[in-house]
């Protein structure tokens, strides 16, 4: 097969036409999805308009959007440093500060050292200063406050939380506008 279409991916819709996941956003390389379109596994909700993929015989269209046959269960959130950033939408936890991943670390609520847990309820974003700032110490013995107190969100409370985080043009196919941003349109 001669393929001229690099690195193509296909948005991946679950049987509700939303997408699978946005946190993060459910995309496959566009030959998983080819083949998963032949196999009949998914249905082919949109193509690029504009791409070809042609064997000796044929051109296939490329999938730009699929849709899973059978409703796919949400199961729970895995307490992941993405999934962690993105409840606390890249924003430090004690000054409020948005920040590139990069320049964000976690921080224990209750430090480690004093018996506090690796989990959603114990962990937040937060900014390197006010990690140093807060050091081995709660928040009430530090003086410092959380801006919300942390919670392990559901799958459907993430894709929320996600939706608000800016995602670059880059990263998102003008095909696929139509299912992720159609219903905030309406909205206004
Ligand atoms: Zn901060």
């Amino acid at each position: 097969m001669t393929v001229s279409v690099g690195n193509l991916r296909t948005l991946v819709l679950n049987a509700d036409m939303q997408p699978l996941s946005w946190a993060p956003l459910s995309v496959w390389n566009w030959r998983d999805a080819f083949v998963a379109v032949i196999q009949n596994r998914v249905i082919q909700v949109k193509t690029y308009d504009d791409v070809l993929v042609r064997s000796v015989n044929e051109a296939f269209e490329v999938p730009a959007v699929v849709a899973l046959k059978r409703y796919r269960k949400r199961k729970r959130v895995a307490f992941t440093r993405y999934n962690l950033f993105v409840r606390d939408q890249f924003t430090c936890q004690y000054c409020g500060e948005r920040l590139a991943s990069k320049d964000l670390t976690f921080d224990h609520v209750v430090p480690k050292s004093r018996g506090g847990r690796s989990s959603w309820t114990n962990i937040v974003a937060s900014c390197q200063k006010h990690n140093l700032m807060k050091a081995n110490r709660t928040p009430r013995e530090a003086g410092m406050r959380l801006i919300r107190k942390p919670f392990e969100p559901s799958p459907f409370e993430l894709d929320a939380l996600a939706r608000t985080s800016a995602m670059t043009e880059a990263d998102l196919h003008r095909t696929w506008m139509d299912f992720l941003y159609w219903d905030s349109e309406l909205e206004g």
